[in-house]
This record gives C-alpha cells, structure tokens and sequence, in this order.
C-alpha cells in the first residue's frame, strides 16, 4: 500500500478525450445519424457516443481467413463471402413441448460464390431462415466439415453485408485482410453489423486520443494496454492478436470502477458509523461465549475458531462489523452466529437474528433456545442478581397476545435474543438496545432490509448506535464473484466442515428401472430406523398444480414403491397448522417419508434422515440441488442422494453430472457459474451493476484481484480520489445519483 503521492497531472488536467464528454455528446452529432437510425440505435441501448463506443462486439470474423468456396479444407477454419441460393427449414416438431424435449430445429442453407456452392446448417436457431432469405449477401465464418462427400459449415457465425432487397454499394466490398467485428443487433432496428462498425469508426476517429484515469506504472504492473489503444483494438482489430488485450484492458475498467463504488461505500459506512465497542472479556469469570463454546458436545472446527475471532475482532472494534459469513450447507454457521450474538449479550445490548422464512425461523430459534439453555445473565432486579437469558420468536404467525408481550420485552431489554422474519423490521418492533444482527440466507433479502434492521439500532431518535452486522450464506459464491457481489462487507469463510461427515453418495439415475435402486434404498434405510425425503418436480406456473402433483406422487408412492411405509406430505399450498404438525411428525420419527414440494429446501435440520430422492432433478438448479442434497447427511452416518431424471438438454446432464462427482459447494459453484454465466449471480444485487459488458467472472479472476487491490489502493491513499478526478467522473456515468451523493458527498 506504499504509493507514491500522485502527481497533480492524473487530475482532471490530463489531456485526451475524457468519458464523460463522450457521454454528453447524442448519436446524432456523426454523420449520417438522422432520426431514423437514431431511432434504430436506441434499440440496442444506444443514444450517446459514450455508448456506442461501449458498444462492444460479440464476436469477430476473421478476414485473414478468406477463402473463396473451391478452396476450403475439410477441420480448417474460414471465411466465405457468398449469396443465399436457397433456405430450407423443416418444420420444428409440434406437440413436443412441456414436459419433454423438442427436437433442435434445423435451417439449412444453399450459398454460392463465383466458386462453387457450399452447405450451411445451423441447429436450433430457427431466426436464421428470417434473418438469411435468398439473396443476401453474407460473410460465413467456422470450421469446414464435410456431409456427405460435400463441404459445409455448422452453426457459423455470420455477418450480413447486404440484405437480400438492398443495391450493392461501395461499402460492401470486404476488404479482405480485415478483422470484422460483429456487433449485437436488435431484431426490430434494421441496422446491419457493418454499419455500426461505421459509426464507431467514425466516433473514434473524432474522439482522438483517450485520456487514461490510470498512470502508466499502474497499467505496466497489470500489464494493460492504454485506452485509446483497448478501443481501437476491440473495435478495430488489425490481427486476432489485437482482441484479447484490448478485452482485458476495457474489463480492467470495468471491475476497477466497480470496487471502487464498493470500497468507497465501505470507507463511507465506517466514517459516518457510531458502532459499539463489545466486551470479550468478563472481570469475575468466563463470558457467555466461553460458557457457551464450553457446553457445546463438540469443539468447534478450526473453521469456525477463526470465524469466531474474525468477528470477536470486528465486534470489539469501534466499527460496526459488516461480514458475510459463507459456509457450505450443514458447515455449523449456527454455532457461529449465537457466538456473535451472545458477545452482544455480553456487554448488555441485545441481539437479533433474522431468517428468510417462517420454517426457518422457528427451527432457528429452537436451535438458539437449546444452544444457550442454562446461560444467565445479571439482572440486578432479582433476588439472585441474575435471570436466565431470554430467547423468543417472532413471525407474522406469533398471535396477538405473544406479540404484544415480546414488543414490551424487546423494548425494556427484558428479551436478549429475538429469531424471526421479516416480521422484526416493522416499526412496532423497537428494541432497548440493539447491539448484533445476523441475518440468514443474505440473497432473499434486499440491501434495503439489512439496512432497516440495522437502523434499528439507532432508534427513532437517532440517538444509538450502529448495531454489528453479520450476513450468513449457505449459497457459496466463488470467491472473485463475492468480491464483486459483496465487495462492501468483509469476508469469512467457513471451509471445513465438521468431522465425521461422509459425503452423500449421489447417484443420478435415468430410468424407471434404475429409479428402483433408489426406492429400495429407502425402504431399507426405513427398515433400519432412517428417515427419508422425496422431493417432487417443481411445476412451472402454479402452486397449485404443483401441490397437486406432490399429493399425487405421495399417494401413488405410497400405494406402490413405498408400500407399507408411513409416508406424509408437505406443500405450499397447506394451512400453516398443518404444515408445522407434518413436519413435527417426521422431525419426531412418526412419519418415514416426507413427500413434498421444495419447501424444505433451506435448512431443515432432520440428522436421522439419511436419503433424499429428486424427482426430475433436471428442473433444478446446482444451488438447489446442492441445498437439498444438505438436508442428509447431517448426523455422520452414511447418506444417499438419488437424482431421478430421463436425461435433457447438454447442461441439465453437466448440472446433474456435476452433482454425482462433488459434493463440496464451492466446487459446485464454479460449475455453476460456468453453466449460467454471471447473470444470476450479478442479478442478486443488479443495481449500479449494468457497467459489466465485457469481465467475466470466472475467467477475469485475475482481473477482479487486481482491481480489487488497486481500488483499496487508491482510497487508502487518496479517500475521496481528490487526485483522481477522472476517475470519479467516470465513476458518476455508472452510479445512480443517490449513489453518486454517498460516495462523493457531493
Ligand atoms: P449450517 O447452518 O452451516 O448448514 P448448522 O449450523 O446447522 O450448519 O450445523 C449442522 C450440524 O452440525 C448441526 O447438527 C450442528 O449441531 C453440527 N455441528 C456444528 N458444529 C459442529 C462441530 N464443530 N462438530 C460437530 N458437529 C457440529
Ligand atoms: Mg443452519
């Protein structure tokens, strides 16, 4: 972190044409830019010059590789100028739908040059007979292959030059040489691909030269181009060899201003932050965590030592703690969090856990109740000087009087700990002191809410303090993608889970044949005093179908493969009641199978159940899946998991093949991200998120790093980026005005 100050000349003085001017500057300022084709350019986002020089390409074709059609080489690739002779698209096959897989539909295709004629298929894209109809003029680029003694190409990539309907002009001649970009276009703006590239052509020629926010000694330590170079090479590329770094530069930015937006928001928490300072210590004996971590029928894993300390460290600091705690399913988070809340305890304030569902609520306080069964604390109001610490639940199914009575105690500090839902962010609920807040299972909840809860604290008056803040995930995230997820709070990870646990054997099994293994599996794990889970196929659309369904099933299982046992049911569709006695009746052993619809997924803590059975597992997520499979396995007895599907599409077989080869989350969740690109992950907290156009989590890892610590640099030496005016501007282009108020106190 050793910087040198920066020179005066990184300010807004430096030469070059800066971001933000591009981004007062309207389509229309280029040539050729009427009404018409600004119309068609605001289809794809575009009404700045800023933003079509950010428009990027999606992909390039090679015109280095330029063949004519008589001299292409069957496993080589190239690129084709040619017309559309003829368009074939059998139908695709109707009545396919719904449960089942359609049948990829095929275009295929006729093109000729002055050479020879050429076949051109391309598989599930049904639009290309739209976009391709005889005539068109079109540069074809991929690997030859031969059918049936002739050459073709499969699936493409394509630029039109010149619609089928268009007179040729000058511009259409391919120079050939040339690196193409293909730029992502809208269905309905009838703007080709090479007349974007025009445009942005012309854009950067007027531009000139970029001024670039970062010194040079930065750019040479992460080995990155200057910008006026990353957008000529990502634009115009001379030689494939021009992309990749003109890619890595841009996405450099892309990530740098990012964490910037983060660690400033962080910087500006802590600055206007009134935390409390907790007690790890008691003058006359142990604190409740050591009482509490005594008691425990297990010493706690070296994992959850440390996540122990991380946050002792925190919650003995000035600063209000802001950590994620992330843990694979059934790593002992639960353990953690009590720690945190009973050093709140500790020093006289109260603590609050907040859990994203009523299940989850009450099977956390039950837990929390047992943890710290026996623990007082003083209270110099009674006789003895002391009372047992005091746990209650609340949801929006505690009645009125319960309500009532745990208000009063919340706001006396009568009541230590409160576990509940969402039910704990409404304005009756105001506590005496509020000194810990865990919140389970972050990514249900909005940043609003955590911010609710921990206001708090503070009270009407705004007169407290800042409660500690501990956010826990069983979802884990790789770690590059936390860092951009929640790049503001600190980071525990919990990797190691406790001892004795086997994993669960997961078999996927693909026929009615092969399901058998998995019912005769149950019945014997019955047979010996287990308990198992069959978990039904999500219906699309309706709860109630999907009740349905699940009620089908469980009669139907009951009545044949599981004949004889005690098979019960669980859905969202049942009267609250009647949900908590099903699962009290398996939780207490009197059912043997709990059939139900997804609703156990989080954190239903049954450590006899020893087999979980998927129905059309291919409907599931890996995080799902990874989050059912938790549910056994819990107790270090031997475990099952049976993942019943037919086979689908090449990812479902990736997911579910995934799953039977590991079972540890993290592992998990790269495969996962690798399968479904960052959207998911990045949609949790969209917002300010929209700047990512070209990182890539999972293959920009290093990127992330690197403008991760060049960022916590930057503030560390500079907190308000004084000297780094460029780059607060730029930052200004990505973050909405509230935003913007917060981090530049402006
Ligand atoms: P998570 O919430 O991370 O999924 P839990 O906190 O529910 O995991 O813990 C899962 C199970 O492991 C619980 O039954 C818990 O009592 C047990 N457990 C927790 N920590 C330990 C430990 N250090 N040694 C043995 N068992 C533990
Ligand atoms: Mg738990």
């Amino acid at each position: 972190m050793n910087r040198p100050a920066p020179t005066p000349a990184t300010g807004s003085t430096v030469p070059g044409r800066r971001l933000q001017q591009l981004a007062e500057l309207p389509v229309t300022v280029l040539r050729g830019v009427g009404e018409n084709v600004a119309e068609d350019l605001a289809e794809l986002g575009v009404t700045t010059v800023f933003d079509l020089v950010t428009h990027y390409p999606r992909r390039y074709i090679d015109g280095t590789r330029m063949l004519t059609v008589d001299r292409l080489t069957e496993g080589e690739k190239a690129t084709v100028l040619a017309t559309v002779r003829r368009v074939s698209a059998p139908p695709a096959r109707a009545g396919a739908r719904g449960r089942g897989r359609r049948p990829p539909s095929r275009v295929e295709l006729e093109v000729a040059d002055a050479s020879g004629k050429l076949k051109v298929t391309f598989f599930n894209q049904a639009w290309r007979a739209r976009q391709l109809p005889v005539g068109t003029l079109t540069l074809f680029f991929g690997p030859v292959s031969s059918f049936r003694g002739a050459m073709q190409m499969v699936n493409p990539t394509v630029e039109v030059l010149r619609g089928a309907d268009e007179s040729p002009t000058t511009d259409d001649g391919p120079a050939t040489g040339r690196i193409y970009p293909v730029y992502p276009l809208s269905e309905k703006a009838s703007l080709t691909s090479a007349r974007i590239g025009r445009l942005v052509q012309e854009a950067l020629d007027r531009a000139g030269t970029f001024a670039d926010p970062l010194d040079p000694t930065d750019r040479d330590r992460f080995g990155l181009v200057d910008r006026t170079v990353a957008f000529t090479g990502i634009h115009r590329p001379v030689v494939e060899a021009d992309e990749e770094p003109a890619r890595r530069r841009l996405a450099f930015d892309e990530l740098l201003r990012l964490q910037l937006a983060l660690v400033l928001r962080r910087q500006r928490l802590h600055e206007d932050a009134r935390g409390i300072v907790h007690p790890l210590t008691r003058a006359d004996g142990p604190t409740l965590v050591e009482q509490f971590v005594d008691r425990l029928p297990f010493p706690l894993t070296g994992a959850q030592a440390r996540a122990v300390a991380d946050l002792s460290g925190d919650l003995a600091g000035a600063l209000p703690m802001h950590r994620l705690l992330q843990g694979d399913v059934g790593s002992g988070k639960t353990v953690v969090a009590v720690a945190a809340l009973l050093i709140g305890v500790e020093g006289g304030h109260q603590g609050a856990l907040m859990a994203p569902t009523e299940v989850l609520a009450e099977q956390h306080a039950a837990e929390v109740r047992r943890l710290v069964d026996g623990l007082v604390v003083s209270d110099p109001s009674t006789l003895t000087g002391d009372r047992p610490l005091r746990v209650e639940l609340l949801t929006s199914r505690t009645g009125a009087t319960d309500r009532a009575a745990i208000h009063e105690g919340l706001a006396a500090g009568a009541v230590d700990l409160v576990v509940g839902t969402h039910a704990l962010l409404t304005d009756r609920v105001v506590f005496a002191s509020l000194g810990v807040v865990v919140i389970d299972e972050q990514h249900r909840f909005g940043v609003e809410q955590r911010a609710a809860l921990r206001a708090k604290g503070r009270g009407a008056d705004d007169q407290g303090r800042d409660p500690d803040l501990l956010v826990m995930t069983a979802t884990p995230i790789p770690r590059t993608a936390a860092m951009v997820v929640f790049g503001d709070l600190d980071m525990t990870v919990i990797d190691e889970m406790p001892p004795g646990r086997q994993p669960v054997a997961t078999s996927w099994l693909r026929t009615p044949l092969e399901a058998e293994q998995a019912w005769s599996r149950v019945r014997e794990q019955v047979g010996s005093g287990h308990r198992a889970f069959v978990v039904c196929p999500l219906v699309e659309g309706s709860d109630k179908v999907e009740a349905a369904s699940a009620t089908a099933e469980a009669e139907r299982l009951a009545e044949h493969e599981l004949a004889g046992l005690r098979v019960g049911l669980l859905h969202g569709q049942m009267k609250p009641a009647d949900k908590e006695q099903a699962m009290e009746a398996f939780r207490a052993g009197d059912l043997d199978v709990l059939v139900s619809t997804t609703v156990i997924e989080v954190g239903v803590d049954i450590a006899d159940a020893s087999v979980m059975v998927i129905e059309d597992a291919d409907r599931f997520g890996i995080a799902q899946l990874h989050q059912l499979r938790g549910r056994v396995g819990r107790s270090g007895e031997p475990a099952w998991c049976f993942l019943l599907s037919e086979a689908g599409s090449p990812e479902a077989t990736a997911r579910l093949e995934a799953m039977e080869a590991s079972t540890d989350g993290f592992v998990l969740a790269d495969v996962d991200l690798e399968l479904r690109g960052e959207g998911t992950i990045l949609g949790a907290r969209q917002k300010g998120r929209s700047d990512l156009k070209l990182a890539r989590l999972l293959s920009d890892r290093d990127l992330v790093v690197e403008a991760r610590s060049l960022a916590v640099e930057l503030v560390a030496a500079d907190p308000d980026l004084d000297d780094h005016r460029l780059l607060v501007d730029e930052l200004r282009l990505f973050v909405d005005e509230d935003e913007a108020e917060f981090l530049f106190k402006s």
